[in-house]
């Protein structure tokens, strides 16, 4: 479960979030805003890779100050700028982050073998990170996030410039983590896949929460929402 407590942040004394609260259970929930809301300033503060200027964030109960190591063997992150070692090839990339989730050598690399098969990356899995196509390395970043199977994920627009059979392949990956109980929280820009796959719909705007509907039964609603802040 994430908990998000009245968590503010400034840059350059700009307020980007102005005192969110948000509790997000097992399911899919998407933050949907305009550019610019503040959607990926949130993942980051809830993910730990910043600190809120006030407020709190707990993940599963824990903070990231005294846990921070219990906290990313359950936590999967797809951030934003998608965190990869650059000079490493693509599995590579996943044999070094396995250990940093707890996972023996094995472990990791089956788990690797498997999700490079699902993300059609096999192929490349020697190419060097930096030398990847955007897709490659985004998909490359999720298969990151996604390896320890985490409890929680964080995901930064996870659809946005992959391969429509890789986006399918993603989208029926999160169903199962999420039926597994996994709590996921994504940002995205593409309404339809968030229609399909989502199971709570939160809209940011000027760094405030305007709308959450939970479950998001009514897609009119949300489709006039969207498009009025956009
Ligand atoms: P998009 O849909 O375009 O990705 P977003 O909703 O994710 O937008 P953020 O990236 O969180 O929005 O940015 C919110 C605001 O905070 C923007 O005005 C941005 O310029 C500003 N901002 C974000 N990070 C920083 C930073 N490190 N330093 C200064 N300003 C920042």
């Amino acid at each position: 479960m994430i908990d998000c407590r009245a968590a503010s942040k400034s840059y350059a004394s700009q307020p980007v979030l102005r005192g969110i609260d948000l509790v997000v259970e097992p399911g899919i929930c998407a933050l949907l805003g305009a550019n610019g809301a503040g959607k990926s300033t949130l993942l980051r503060l809830l993910s730990g890779l910043e600190e809120p200027d006030d407020g709190s964030v707990f993940i599963d109960g824990l903070g990231f100050r005294d846990h921070p190591v219990e906290i990313r063997r359950n936590l999967g992150v797809l951030p934003e700028g998608l965190g990869l070692f650059e000079s490493l090839t693509i599995i590579e990339n996943l044999m070094a982050i396995g250990p940093i989730y707890g996972l023996t050598k094995s472990e990791t690399a089956a788990r690797a073998t498997n999700l490079l098969g699902l993300f059609e990356l096999t192929q490349g899995r020697h190419t060097v990170a930096r030398n990847c196509s955007f897709g490659m390395r985004k998909k490359t970043a999720l298969a990151m996030a996604l390896l320890h199977r985490p409890k929680v994920l964080l995901l930064d627009e996870p659809f946005e410039g992959i391969d429509p059979s890789s986006s399918a392949v993603i989208e029926m990956l999160l169903g199962q983590l999420s039926s597994d109980g996994a709590t996921i929280l994504l940002t995205s820009h593409i309404l339809s896949i968030v229609q399909k796959i989502a199971t709570r719909v939160v809209i940011l705007r000027h760094g405030r929460i305007e709308s959450d509907f939970n479950p998001p039964t009514i897609n009119e609603e949300v489709e006039e929402v969207y498009f009025n802040i956009v």
